[in-house]
Order: C-alpha cells, then structure tokens, then sequence
C-alpha cells in the first residue's frame, strides 16, 4: 500500500511525449504512483501505463500537438506538469546526414520542446505547481563517435532548459532536464537487434557502463519526478545525469 506521505503529485496533472514506451511510459508509472493525473502524448500512445490518458500525436504538427495539448488538459482538468521527452536517434559522422534528416531530427529533438511547451504555458501560467522537464543525453556531454547530430539535438535541449528556466523562474515555473546514460529501453533493443551477436553487443555495452550495467528506464523516471515535484520549488535549471557516473567518473 502507497502511504499518503508518497503521494506528492495528489491533484497535479503531467502530460509527457513519448509516454507510450521506454523512458515515458516509466515516468508515467512513477508519476501516476505517486497520485499524478497523467496523459501520454504519443505516435503510438497504446504501450502507456493503464489509467493514462492516451493521445495519439505527432511531436512535429503544430496543430495537432495544439489539439492534443486542448485534449489533455480538458480531460485531466489542466496541465501541471510537461515532460518533453519524445526523442529520435541519428547515426553517423557529420558529412551522414543530408540536410533533410537535420530538419527532421532537430524538428522532434528540439522544435518539439518549444512546440509542446508553448501550447502548455497558459495551463503552466495557472498552475500553482509548473514544472517542465526536458529528456536530454550524456551524447552532448561527452565525444560520442558517430552521433553528431543526435549530439548537437541534445545540446539544443540543454541550453533551452536553461534559457526557459531563466525566463520562468520569477513567475514560478520550473524547468529542468534529465541528462540519461545509455538507458534499457525499446530504443536500444532495435539498435542491438540489428547487430550480428546482439548477445554480445549488449554485455559489451553494459561493460562500458562504469557501474557495469544499462541505465534503467525506472531511474530516470525517478529523475523526473524529482525535478517535477512540488517538493522540490527551489530546484530550476538543473541538468541532472542518470547514467551510473559515464559523464563525471
Ligand atoms: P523509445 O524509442 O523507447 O521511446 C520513445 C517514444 O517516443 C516512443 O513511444 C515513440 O513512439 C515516441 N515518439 C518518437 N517520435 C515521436 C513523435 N514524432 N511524436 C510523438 N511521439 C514520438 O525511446 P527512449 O529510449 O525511451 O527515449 C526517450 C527519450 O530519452 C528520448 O528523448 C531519447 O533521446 C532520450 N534518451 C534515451 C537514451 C537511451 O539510451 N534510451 C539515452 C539518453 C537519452
């Protein structure tokens, strides 16, 4: 049984992007654990915790995200917290991608953080409790080979959580980004099944972890609720890493 004293996301509402798998779809669990309202805004929203509103979205329509957005706080009764998580990958050297996958990346990665946002802030600007927080990447911490435009997507999102938290912090709302490892999610199952011993590959990808392992999706979801909760009002502008020490040991 959850004590009463857990549960610090009673009355708040959270809607979070890419909430139908992975990364997601764990923070919704942990939110909803601990009292949240929450809608999952998502391509494909049906892999959402039970109890989640499903909003099926993609990240870059205007206008859909508008009305997903509407949806969302109609249905949960306003919009406390925004969890800009929805992220795609990008391989390759700088000379891989054509000027058509920058756009496309960069337009989930990035524009989708201030597209989803922008719809959220007149719902944030009521809110006695507005706090967004951006999934980032250890990739724009470090020299990652072979990632850099996922790299540079990354970096945008870390320095616009700092600039909006700047903007933000006299009127009350908070912003904040989780700085994720190499997390044990759907997104890296497809990468290892393309590799010849997928076995393999992944034990030699947990041996590069320095606590030996992949981040779980459940220790960022606890990130996340850290920096959302109402607990935590003096907690802005923080790019906080979940991956077992790769960017500081
Ligand atoms: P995932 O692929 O397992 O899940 C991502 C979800 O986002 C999916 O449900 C997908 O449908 C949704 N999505 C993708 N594009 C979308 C769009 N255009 N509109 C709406 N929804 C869309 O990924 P994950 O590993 O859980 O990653 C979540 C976030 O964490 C991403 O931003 C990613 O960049 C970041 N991240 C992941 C890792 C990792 O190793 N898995 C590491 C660092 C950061």
């Amino acid at each position: 049984m959850t004590a009463a004293t857990d549960l610090e996301f009673a009355g708040l509402t959270a809607l979070v992007t890419g909430g139908g798998a992975g990364i997601g779809a764990a923070t919704i669990e942990a939110l909803r654990t601990r009292g949240a309202a929450t809608a999952a805004l998502d391509l494909d929203p049906s892999g959402a915790p039970a109890g989640a509103v499903q909003i099926q979205v993609d990240v870059t329509d205007s206008a859909a995200v508008q009305a997903a957005v509407d949806r969302a706080a109609a249905e949960l009764g306003g919009i406390d917290i925004v969890i800009n998580n929805a992220g795609i990958g990008a391989q390759g050297q700088v000379e891989a991608n054509d000027d058509a996958e920058w756009a496309r990346v960069l337009d989930v990665n990035v524009v989708s953080v201030a597209r989803v946002t922008t719809a959220a802030l007149p719902h944030l600007r009521r809110s006695q409790a507005a706090a967004v927080v951006n999934t980032a990447s250890i990739a724009s911490m470090l020299g990652l080979p072979e990632r850099v435009l996922y790299s540079a997507s990354k970096g945008a999102v870390q320095a616009m959580t700092l600039a909006m938290a700047a903007d933000w912090v006299a009127e009350g709302i908070r912003v904040n980004a989780v700085v994720p490892g190499t997390a044990n999610t759907p997104w890296i199952g497809r990468l290892l099944e393309k590799a010849e011993d997928p076995a393999a590959e992944r034990a030699a990808l947990n041996a590069r972890q320095p606590h030996g392992r992949l981040v779980e999706p459940e220790e960022v979801a606890e990130a996340h609720c850290y920096l959302a909760s109402p607990r935590n009002r003096s907690t802005t502008g923080v790019l906080l890493p979940i991956d077992g020490g790769m960017t500081s040991l």
